[in-house]
Protein backbone atom coordinates (compact mmCIF):
# COMPACT_ATOMS: atom_id res chain seq x y z
CA UNK A 1 0.00 0.00 0.00
CA UNK A 2 1.39 3.49 -0.77
CA UNK A 3 1.26 5.90 1.78
CA UNK A 4 -0.88 8.70 0.33
CA UNK A 5 -4.23 8.05 -0.29
CA UNK A 6 -6.01 7.95 -3.50
CA UNK A 7 -7.83 10.72 -3.04
CA UNK A 8 -5.61 13.43 -2.08
CA UNK A 9 -4.49 15.39 -4.74
CA UNK A 10 -0.09 15.68 -5.10
CA UNK A 11 1.05 17.46 -2.29
CA UNK A 12 3.07 21.29 -3.93
CA UNK A 13 7.16 20.86 -4.40
CA UNK A 14 7.91 23.59 -2.16
CA UNK A 15 6.94 24.97 1.41
CA UNK A 16 7.21 28.50 0.14
CA UNK A 17 4.24 30.01 -1.66
CA UNK A 18 1.06 32.50 -1.52
CA UNK A 19 -1.57 32.15 1.07
CA UNK A 20 -4.20 30.95 -1.67
CA UNK A 21 -2.66 27.87 -3.30
CA UNK A 22 -4.45 25.31 -5.81
CA UNK A 23 -7.83 24.30 -5.05
CA UNK A 24 -8.10 27.24 -2.74
CA UNK A 25 -10.61 30.45 -3.31
CA UNK A 26 -10.69 33.75 -1.99
CA UNK A 27 -14.01 34.52 -0.32
CA UNK A 28 -15.73 37.89 -0.28
CA UNK A 29 -18.79 39.52 0.81
CA UNK A 30 -22.07 37.56 1.50
CA UNK A 31 -20.57 34.63 1.23
CA UNK A 32 -17.93 35.34 3.97
CA UNK A 33 -20.28 36.75 6.32
CA UNK A 34 -22.41 33.69 5.77
CA UNK A 35 -19.19 31.36 6.94
CA UNK A 36 -18.03 33.68 9.51
CA UNK A 37 -21.59 33.58 10.79
CA UNK A 38 -21.69 30.21 10.65
CA UNK A 39 -18.68 29.22 12.16
CA UNK A 40 -18.96 31.91 15.06
CA UNK A 41 -22.67 30.40 15.73
CA UNK A 42 -20.78 26.97 15.98
CA UNK A 43 -18.23 28.01 18.26
CA UNK A 44 -20.57 30.22 20.57
CA UNK A 45 -24.38 28.17 20.61
CA UNK A 46 -22.31 25.25 22.45
CA UNK A 47 -20.59 27.38 24.89
CA UNK A 48 -23.37 29.09 26.45
CA UNK A 49 -25.54 25.51 26.71
CA UNK A 50 -22.07 24.42 27.97
CA UNK A 51 -21.67 27.16 31.03
CA UNK A 52 -25.54 26.33 31.77
CA UNK A 53 -25.07 22.79 31.91
CA UNK A 54 -22.13 23.53 34.31
CA UNK A 55 -23.70 25.79 36.84
CA UNK A 56 -26.79 23.10 36.59
CA UNK A 57 -23.87 20.15 37.85
CA UNK A 58 -22.80 22.14 40.29
CA UNK A 59 -26.25 22.99 41.69
CA UNK A 60 -26.48 19.13 41.78
CA UNK A 61 -29.04 19.31 39.54
CA UNK A 62 -27.39 16.86 37.01
CA UNK A 63 -29.23 13.57 36.83
CA UNK A 64 -27.81 10.16 36.22
CA UNK A 65 -30.03 10.46 32.74
CA UNK A 66 -27.70 13.66 31.32
CA UNK A 67 -24.48 11.63 32.65
CA UNK A 68 -25.31 8.30 30.40
CA UNK A 69 -27.00 10.75 27.72
CA UNK A 70 -24.06 13.19 27.53
CA UNK A 71 -21.57 9.74 27.08
CA UNK A 72 -23.69 8.15 24.74
CA UNK A 73 -24.23 11.15 22.19
CA UNK A 74 -20.44 12.41 23.23
CA UNK A 75 -19.70 8.50 21.33
CA UNK A 76 -22.27 8.73 18.58
CA UNK A 77 -21.12 12.29 17.39
CA UNK A 78 -16.70 11.16 17.75
CA UNK A 79 -17.60 7.60 15.95
CA UNK A 80 -19.39 9.79 13.29
CA UNK A 81 -17.20 12.04 12.85
CA UNK A 82 -13.93 10.05 13.32
CA UNK A 83 -15.40 6.29 11.63
CA UNK A 84 -17.57 8.06 9.49
CA UNK A 85 -16.79 11.98 8.43
CA UNK A 86 -12.53 11.08 8.04
CA UNK A 87 -11.87 7.46 7.54
CA UNK A 88 -14.98 6.17 5.72
CA UNK A 89 -15.17 9.15 3.51
CA UNK A 90 -12.33 11.71 3.34
CA UNK A 91 -9.93 8.94 3.00
CA UNK A 92 -11.84 5.86 1.51
CA UNK A 93 -10.17 3.07 4.37
CA UNK A 94 -13.37 0.74 3.95
CA UNK A 95 -16.17 -0.24 2.93
CA UNK A 96 -19.96 -0.79 4.16
CA UNK A 97 -23.87 -1.46 3.56
CA UNK A 98 -25.91 2.25 2.77
CA UNK A 99 -27.56 1.35 6.17
CA UNK A 100 -24.47 1.66 7.93
CA UNK A 101 -23.17 4.47 6.23
CA UNK A 102 -25.80 6.25 6.33
CA UNK A 103 -25.84 5.74 9.99
CA UNK A 104 -21.95 7.19 10.48
CA UNK A 105 -22.68 10.18 7.92
CA UNK A 106 -26.07 11.42 10.05
CA UNK A 107 -23.81 10.75 13.47
CA UNK A 108 -20.96 12.67 11.97
CA UNK A 109 -23.86 15.72 11.10
CA UNK A 110 -25.21 15.96 14.69
CA UNK A 111 -21.67 17.05 15.50
CA UNK A 112 -21.76 19.93 13.72
CA UNK A 113 -18.75 20.56 12.14
CA UNK A 114 -19.93 21.34 8.85
CA UNK A 115 -21.78 19.48 6.16
CA UNK A 116 -19.59 16.64 4.84
CA UNK A 117 -18.35 18.83 1.32
CA UNK A 118 -16.97 21.60 4.40
CA UNK A 119 -15.61 18.26 6.11
CA UNK A 120 -13.68 16.36 3.36
CA UNK A 121 -12.49 19.29 1.81
CA UNK A 122 -11.23 20.85 4.02
CA UNK A 123 -9.46 17.70 5.71
CA UNK A 124 -8.14 16.34 2.23
CA UNK A 125 -6.31 20.29 2.13
CA UNK A 126 -5.20 19.69 5.51
CA UNK A 127 -3.37 16.74 3.87
CA UNK A 128 -2.00 18.26 0.55
CA UNK A 129 -0.79 21.21 2.41
CA UNK A 130 0.10 20.22 5.42
CA UNK A 131 1.71 22.82 7.89
CA UNK A 132 2.69 24.89 4.38
CA UNK A 133 0.87 27.59 3.18
CA UNK A 134 -2.70 26.30 1.89
CA UNK A 135 -3.08 24.46 5.32
CA UNK A 136 -6.48 25.30 6.45
CA UNK A 137 -5.65 24.64 10.52
CA UNK A 138 -2.11 24.61 10.98
CA UNK A 139 -0.82 25.75 14.32
CA UNK A 140 3.21 26.17 12.63
CA UNK A 141 3.00 29.61 10.51
CA UNK A 142 2.18 32.32 12.85
CA UNK A 143 6.09 33.59 13.92
CA UNK A 144 8.77 32.56 16.03
CA UNK A 145 9.28 31.99 19.67
CA UNK A 146 6.41 31.22 22.52
CA UNK A 147 4.38 33.58 21.25
CA UNK A 148 4.20 32.74 18.02
CA UNK A 149 3.77 29.07 18.45
CA UNK A 150 0.82 29.95 21.26
CA UNK A 151 -0.68 32.29 18.46
CA UNK A 152 -0.62 29.51 16.18
CA UNK A 153 -2.02 26.62 18.58
CA UNK A 154 -5.14 29.13 19.17
CA UNK A 155 -5.40 29.93 15.28
CA UNK A 156 -5.63 25.91 14.43
CA UNK A 157 -7.90 25.40 17.63
CA UNK A 158 -10.78 27.56 16.22
CA UNK A 159 -10.16 31.06 14.43
CA UNK A 160 -9.08 29.27 10.79
CA UNK A 161 -12.67 28.76 10.74
CA UNK A 162 -13.21 32.53 10.08
CA UNK A 163 -10.84 32.41 6.88
CA UNK A 164 -12.24 34.20 3.82
CA UNK A 165 -11.52 31.55 1.72
CA UNK A 166 -13.11 28.35 0.41
CA UNK A 167 -11.51 24.92 -0.29
CA UNK A 168 -12.42 23.60 -4.04
CA UNK A 169 -15.11 20.81 -4.25
CA UNK A 170 -14.14 20.09 -7.58
CA UNK A 171 -10.19 20.33 -6.74
CA UNK A 172 -10.66 18.07 -3.54
CA UNK A 173 -14.07 16.15 -3.63
CA UNK A 174 -14.88 15.54 -6.90
CA UNK A 175 -15.97 11.73 -6.09
CA UNK A 176 -18.15 13.01 -3.31
CA UNK A 177 -19.66 16.06 -5.71
CA UNK A 178 -20.18 13.01 -8.30
CA UNK A 179 -22.27 10.87 -6.42
CA UNK A 180 -25.89 11.46 -5.62
CA UNK A 181 -26.26 9.51 -2.38
CA UNK A 182 -23.49 10.86 -0.61
CA UNK A 183 -24.22 14.52 -1.43
CA UNK A 184 -28.35 13.71 0.17
CA UNK A 185 -26.33 13.99 3.58
CA UNK A 186 -24.93 16.88 2.83
CA UNK A 187 -27.80 18.87 1.76
CA UNK A 188 -29.59 17.53 4.83
CA UNK A 189 -27.07 18.54 7.30
CA UNK A 190 -29.09 21.00 9.34
CA UNK A 191 -32.32 18.37 9.90
CA UNK A 192 -29.15 15.85 11.99
CA UNK A 193 -28.24 18.58 13.80
CA UNK A 194 -31.52 19.43 15.14
CA UNK A 195 -31.86 15.69 15.35
CA UNK A 196 -28.78 15.55 17.95
CA UNK A 197 -29.94 18.08 19.76
CA UNK A 198 -33.69 16.73 20.14
CA UNK A 199 -32.96 13.08 20.61
CA UNK A 200 -31.19 13.85 23.99
CA UNK A 201 -34.35 16.49 24.59
CA UNK A 202 -36.55 13.70 24.35
CA UNK A 203 -34.79 11.15 25.82
CA UNK A 204 -34.39 12.54 28.99
CA UNK A 205 -38.01 14.35 29.16
CA UNK A 206 -39.51 10.89 28.50
CA UNK A 207 -37.26 9.46 31.17
CA UNK A 208 -37.64 12.33 33.50
CA UNK A 209 -41.24 13.39 33.12
CA UNK A 210 -40.55 16.83 33.01
CA UNK A 211 -40.38 19.74 30.83
CA UNK A 212 -37.34 20.56 33.03
CA UNK A 213 -35.57 16.91 32.36
CA UNK A 214 -35.96 17.26 28.79
CA UNK A 215 -33.75 21.01 29.11
CA UNK A 216 -31.35 18.84 30.87
CA UNK A 217 -31.08 16.22 28.43
CA UNK A 218 -30.72 18.76 25.72
CA UNK A 219 -27.94 20.72 27.23
CA UNK A 220 -25.79 17.66 28.39
CA UNK A 221 -26.67 15.27 25.58
CA UNK A 222 -26.71 18.00 22.93
CA UNK A 223 -25.08 21.19 23.29
CA UNK A 224 -22.18 20.46 26.50
CA UNK A 225 -21.61 17.06 24.27
CA UNK A 226 -21.25 19.30 21.06
CA UNK A 227 -19.15 21.59 22.62
CA UNK A 228 -16.84 19.14 25.03
CA UNK A 229 -16.35 16.91 21.81
CA UNK A 230 -15.45 19.33 19.13
CA UNK A 231 -13.24 21.16 21.55
CA UNK A 232 -11.15 17.50 21.06
CA UNK A 233 -11.60 17.31 17.87
CA UNK A 234 -9.85 20.47 17.67
CA UNK A 235 -6.85 19.88 19.62
CA UNK A 236 -6.18 17.31 16.69
CA UNK A 237 -5.62 20.15 14.46
CA UNK A 238 -3.75 22.67 16.89
CA UNK A 239 -1.90 20.15 19.77
CA UNK A 240 -1.43 17.13 17.27
CA UNK A 241 0.51 19.39 14.64
CA UNK A 242 2.27 20.66 17.37
CA UNK A 243 3.08 18.40 20.36
CA UNK A 244 3.90 14.90 20.94
CA UNK A 245 6.08 11.93 19.99
CA UNK A 246 7.14 11.51 15.90
CA UNK A 247 7.92 7.83 15.41
CA UNK A 248 7.41 8.54 11.68
CA UNK A 249 9.32 11.22 9.50
CA UNK A 250 6.58 12.82 7.24
CA UNK A 251 6.52 16.17 5.00
CA UNK A 252 4.85 18.29 8.38
CA UNK A 253 5.12 18.17 12.30
CA UNK A 254 2.22 15.90 12.72
CA UNK A 255 2.67 14.33 16.39
CA UNK A 256 1.01 11.47 18.40
CA UNK A 257 -0.41 12.38 21.23
CA UNK A 258 -1.88 10.46 23.56
CA UNK A 259 -4.35 12.77 25.83
CA UNK A 260 -5.84 14.12 22.61
CA UNK A 261 -6.06 10.42 21.03
CA UNK A 262 -8.31 9.10 24.07
CA UNK A 263 -10.28 12.00 23.82
CA UNK A 264 -10.87 11.73 20.04
CA UNK A 265 -10.95 7.78 19.47
CA UNK A 266 -7.44 7.70 18.07
CA UNK A 267 -6.76 11.02 15.95
CA UNK A 268 -5.18 12.52 18.34
CA UNK A 269 -2.32 9.86 16.73
CA UNK A 270 -1.81 12.37 13.98
CA UNK A 271 1.66 11.59 12.74
CA UNK A 272 0.64 7.77 12.67
CA UNK A 273 -2.19 8.91 10.41
CA UNK A 274 0.08 11.26 8.11
CA UNK A 275 2.28 8.35 7.69
CA UNK A 276 -0.18 6.18 6.58
CA UNK A 277 -3.48 8.43 5.82
CA UNK A 278 -4.80 5.65 3.96
CA UNK A 279 -4.97 3.20 6.61
CA UNK A 280 -8.70 2.41 8.86
CA UNK A 281 -6.20 2.72 11.91
CA UNK A 282 -4.38 5.61 13.68
CA UNK A 283 -2.44 3.06 16.30
CA UNK A 284 0.38 1.19 14.17
CA UNK A 285 0.54 -1.04 17.64
CA UNK A 286 -1.99 -2.89 18.62
CA UNK A 287 -2.28 -0.81 22.05
CA UNK A 288 -2.03 2.78 21.01
CA UNK A 289 -5.34 4.32 21.97
CA UNK A 290 -7.65 4.21 18.30
CA UNK A 291 -10.91 3.47 19.90
CA UNK A 292 -12.03 3.79 16.00
CA UNK A 293 -9.37 1.69 14.66
CA UNK A 294 -10.62 -0.84 17.16
CA UNK A 295 -14.25 -1.03 16.66
CA UNK A 296 -13.69 -1.10 12.90
CA UNK A 297 -11.36 -3.87 13.28
CA UNK A 298 -14.55 -5.25 15.09
CA UNK A 299 -17.10 -4.24 12.83
CA UNK A 300 -14.91 -5.89 9.99
CA UNK A 301 -15.21 -9.60 11.84
CA UNK A 302 -19.00 -8.78 12.17
CA UNK A 303 -19.36 -8.21 8.60
CA UNK A 304 -20.45 -4.36 9.00
CA UNK A 305 -17.72 -3.27 7.22
CA UNK A 306 -15.11 -4.97 4.70
CA UNK A 307 -12.01 -3.89 2.59
CA UNK A 308 -10.53 -2.78 5.50
CA UNK A 309 -7.17 -1.22 3.75
CA UNK A 310 -3.78 -0.92 6.06
CA UNK A 311 -0.19 -0.67 5.86
CA UNK A 312 1.34 -4.35 5.68
CA UNK A 313 4.47 -4.80 7.85
CA UNK A 314 7.28 -3.95 4.97
CA UNK A 315 5.81 -0.57 4.35
CA UNK A 316 5.51 0.00 8.44
CA UNK A 317 9.51 -0.33 8.79
CA UNK A 318 10.10 1.06 5.45
CA UNK A 319 8.82 4.26 7.07
CA UNK A 320 10.00 3.80 10.38
CA UNK A 321 13.81 3.14 8.81
CA UNK A 322 13.14 6.48 6.66
CA UNK A 323 12.30 8.17 10.39
CA UNK A 324 16.04 6.83 11.67
CA UNK A 325 17.81 7.53 9.11
CA UNK A 326 16.96 11.52 8.54
ZN1 LIG B 1 -3.16 16.46 10.54
ZN1 LIG C 1 -6.92 12.52 7.59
Amino acid sequence: MTTQTKTLPPKPASAAGPALRPGIAPLTGIGATIKQVTALAVMLIPLVGFVIAVQRALEGRMSTTDVVLFGVFYFLHMGGITMGFHRYLAHKTFNTSPFFEGLLLICGSMAAQGPIMFWVTTHRRHHTYSDQHGDPHTPNLHGPGVLGRLRGLWYAHMPWMLARDVSGWNFFAPDILANRKLFFYHRTYGLWILLGLALPAAIGGAIGGTWDAAWSGFLFGGLARVFLANQAAWCVGSICHMIGSKPFKTDDNSANNWTVAILTFGEGLQNNHHAFPGSFRHGVKWWEPDLSGWLLYGLGKLGVVWNLREPDQKTIEKMRKRALTQ
